[in-house]
């Protein structure tokens, strides 16, 4: 498929011009014409430009890209490398950010909770394209309990702060560095939050407004959302998707 036909597939799936984000989202490097091979991953680093290389790949797709706001502009160190090698590899970058942690199937929100059979209700902001989620799990289950589940499906044991002895029902999500977001469901009533980081004010958070809080890591949380991605672009489209995931313990 030719770079701009892909670029609008994706922008048709992912609809970003509906969402205010901190990146540009869509194609950010610019490489070769024919897109056949593409590498998806969480994060554009180093470590996945190398892997993408060694494949051939025409096309890398991720959800933390470059450029965002705020960021450093000048073209050097770290960022030249990178930049350096999509262009000297004529490697394609197409990066998504919000779009991707929002979309209702194959969000990382979505495809999170599908993994923790959490039910997605309603968005947890009262906006219409709500980062941060709420729902229930459709078992309820003891923090412990919901603890262990997110270590068995995530290969990976969260930070947990357990401050209730009854079951979870209801429960706040958002992927990522969501953290901020306890406060907003704790407001609401909800059982407990689960995000990907934690900051020290959180705990707190948790302690003084009686929720059980859950960061099961950034990365860890948002594998998910670009490797659906990635398989309905396969099996839909015919196009040869390969999921690298560079372990990162944050
Ligand atoms: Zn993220």
């Amino acid at each position: 498929m030719q770079r701009r036909e892909f670029n609008q597939l994706l922008n048709d799936i992912l609809k970003p011009h509906t969402i205010n984000d901190f990146c540009p989202n869509g194609l950010q490097i610019e490489g070769k014409n024919e897109i056949k091979t593409i590498i998806t991953g969480v994060t554009a680093s180093q470590a996945l430009i190398d892997a993408a290389i060694e494949k051939n790949a025409d096309a890398i797709l991720v959800h933390h890209g470059y450029f965002w706001k705020g960021e450093s502009q000048p073209i050097t160190g770290m960022k030249k490398r990178r930049i350096g090698a999509l262009l000297a590899n004529d490697i394609n970058l197409f990066a998504y950010h919000l779009p991707l942690d929002i979309h209702p199937v194959l969000g990382n929100n979505a495809q999170l909770a599908l993994l923790l059979d959490i039910e997605i209700e309603a968005g947890l902001e009262p906006v219409a394209n709500s980062v941060a989620m709420k729902g229930r799990l459709k078992t309820p289950l003891t923090g412990e309990e919901f603890a262990n589940k997110i270590a068995q499906v995530l290969n990976r044991s969260p930070l947990s702060s357990l401050v209730r002895t009854d079951k979870i029902e209801t429960i706040g999500l958002c992927t990522g560095g969501g953290q901020g977001y306890i406060d907003l469901a704790a407001e609401q009533g909800l059982d407990a939050y689960l995000t990907g980081e934690a900051s020290e004010q959180t705990i707190h958070s948790s302690r003084e407004q009686n929720i059980d809080f859950f960061a099961a890591g950034h990365h860890a949380t948002e594998r998910y959302g670009i490797k659906a991605l990635g398989e309905l672009l396969a099996q839909e489209h015919g196009f040869d998707v390969t999921f690298i995931d560079i372990d990162n313990p944050v």
